[in-house]
């Protein structure tokens, strides 16, 4: 089993050119999109964790003084976050255009060129779309 088989991701596939001065390989990409609805859901749940987080660090003394107002707020910039994003690159599979092996593509967010790092060679490399 190779890597690709071992990674799954979710979303729809994208194939992308991975480059690097003169060198350019080619890869994958998954992008997961979110309608109304589930922005929606998704905002809810995040700031509904946020409260329940806030709500358990209560039986924290003083740290509850802090935590418990913050989380608060952070609940309503989460919702706003995750209610704003419509899309997300969730990951892929590259072959590194400096080195050649394979190497796995960070979640990211839906803005290109993405720029990332090789896993083998530590080297700064730029994903396009075809
Ligand atoms: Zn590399």
């Amino acid at each position: 089993m190779n890597r690709n088989e071992r990674l799954k991701f979710d979303g729809e596939e994208l194939t992308v050119i991975v480059s690097s001065g003169e060198n350019q390989e080619s890869g994958k990409v998954y992008l997961k999109s979110w309608d109304k609805q589930a922005r929606t859901f998704r905002g809810i749940k995040g700031l509904l964790v946020c409260w329940a987080i806030g709500a358990i660090s209560l039986g924290i003394p003083i740290v509850h003084f802090f935590s418990v107002p913050i989380l608060f707020l952070a609940g309503f910039v989460v919702f706003f976050i995750l209610n704003s994003q419509k899309s997300l690159i969730v990951g892929g599979m590259a072959t590194c255009p400096n080195c050649q092996n394979e190497t796995e593509i960070a979640k990211t967010a839906n803005r290109w060129p993405i720029q990332d790092i090789c896993d083998q060679c530590s080297k700064h490399f730029k994903i396009t779309q075809e």
